[in-house]
């Protein structure tokens, strides 16, 4: 039957690792996957989250039973304050829907799935940022919309191309689909300012654009969690409808568990129940209900003051290790003189830096240093610690000279 299927390539993050993890050399250094490690280059299950899944093994009434196909309520009710803000005007109205999806990459599909089907303009394209994280383009082309994209990146200032970015929405077809990153953005660390989201939000609404955010990093941006939100809020103040993706597996390190959220804001109650039933409808063919451990544990904290308040503590230890490490390979860099200016590794935010290291470079990086990285120069901050940043400015150095 399948002589003729030809083989696809592998994920180039997943082939980083595992080239990471093949490789000997005692100073290697992973910068390619996008998870938190600790000063030690470890893992970090984090304190709340251990005291969570404590009290849920000791609730001897927890059952194993099917989630309902939306998923666990007190999870869906809990995401959807988190990013709204627990005043939400539009929470209040009860025009916002949720439903627990595997993880950001399975609320963004969920919610691609749904305008393939759905969307009132048929052919609209989806424009997404240049770059992005590269699961965008696969999600959307693969539920059969036109995926098309948008400027972002500056490579001369290393910052926001806010022009490039509203000309294209400006010339884009009225009542485009732009999906958005809110803080954070992956892969360039680049977020735009308060009035720059003005700006944007002016031209979206002028043209009629749907906005569908995907926030992969609340809390891991800035460590103040309402903060990192303000984007999503803004435009649900100016009266936009709108999807946003919701991850869980950074903020609250549990990746491997698929906690997602895809929160829907819609224009009234009726118009959320027939977009929530739609959604069940697509749920149920393709993963039937959601997996309980993940939207339990976050359900837990977030549904409890205190919990709530050290999971806090947990984000701005881990927020704040990512900036100190910013702000060393900065000053190791100025410290050796090396070629370029560097002050966008600390005004970037978030889990990544867009280095503008080359893809010769990278590979040099690579193969001399043993330094894993994706070939368009970005790298994630987690990956650095007190015991290798040295020696990773010394290799970027030696790349950026030779
Ligand atoms: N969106 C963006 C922009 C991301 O960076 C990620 C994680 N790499 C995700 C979504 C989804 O991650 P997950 O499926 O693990 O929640």
């Amino acid at each position: 039957f399948f002589e003729q299927v030809q083989g696809a390539p592998a994920d180039v993050i997943f082939a980083l690792t595992s080239s990471y993890k093949a490789d000997s050399h005692t100073q290697k250094v992973n910068l390619g996957v996008g998870a938190y490690r600790t000063e030690e280059g470890k893992p970090w299950v984090l304190p709340i989250v251990k005291k969570a899944k404590h009290l849920l093994v000791e609730n001897e009434e927890l059952d194993h039973e099917y989630l309902p196909i939306l998923g666990l309520e007190t999870f869906r009710k809990a995401a959807v304050k988190l990013i709204l803000g627990y005043n939400s005007k539009a929470i209040a109205e009860g025009r916002v829907g949720a439903a627990q999806c595997i993880s950001g990459t399975g609320a963004v599909y969920a919610g691609a799935h749904f305008l393939s089907k759905h969307y009132p303009i048929k052919g609209a394209a989806c424009y997404i940022s240049k770059p992005t994280w590269a699961n965008h383009r696969a999600i959307f082309e693969g539920v059969g919309m036109q995926v098309l994209e948008y400027p972002y990146w500056d490579p001369a200032t290393k910052g926001l191309d806010l022009k490039g970015m509203l000309g294209t929405m400006q010339s884009a077809p009225n009542g485009s689909i732009f999906l958005i990153h809110p803080c954070a953005h992956n892969p360039t660390g680049v977020d735009p300012t308060n009035d720059q989201w003005r700006q944007i939000a002016d031209v979206m609404e002028a043209k009629g654009h749907f906005p569908f955010f995907d926030c992969a990093y609340q809390g891991f941006a800035s460590g103040n969690l309402d903060k990192d939100a303000y984007s999503v809020r803004y435009f649900v103040d100016r009266g936009f409808e709108m999807f946003i993706a919701q991850s869980f597996s950074k903020n609250f390190g549990l990746y491997s568990e698929r906690a997602g959220n895809l929160t829907v804001v819609a224009r009234s109650v009726e118009v959320k129940n027939r977009i929530e039933s739609q959604i069940a409808k697509a749920q149920r063919a393709v993963i039937s209900n959601p997996p309980a451990y993940g939207s339990r544990i976050v359900s837990v904290v977030l549904n409890n003051k205190q919990y709530y308040q050290e999971w806090e503590q947990n984000l701005s230890t881990m927020a704040n290790r990512i900036i100190d490490m910013r702000n060393v390979l900065y000053e190791e860099l100025v410290k050796l003189g090396t070629p370029g200016t560097w002050n966008h590794i600390v005004d970037q935010i978030g889990m990544f830096s867009f280095t503008g290291l080359t893809a010769p470079q990278v590979k040099v990086l690579k193969e001399k240093y043993h330094v894993y990285l994706t070939d368009n120069g970005r790298i994630s901050m987690a990956g650095l610690n007190s015991k290798n940043v040295k020696y990773f400015a010394q290799a970027i150095d030696f790349v950026v000279r030779n």
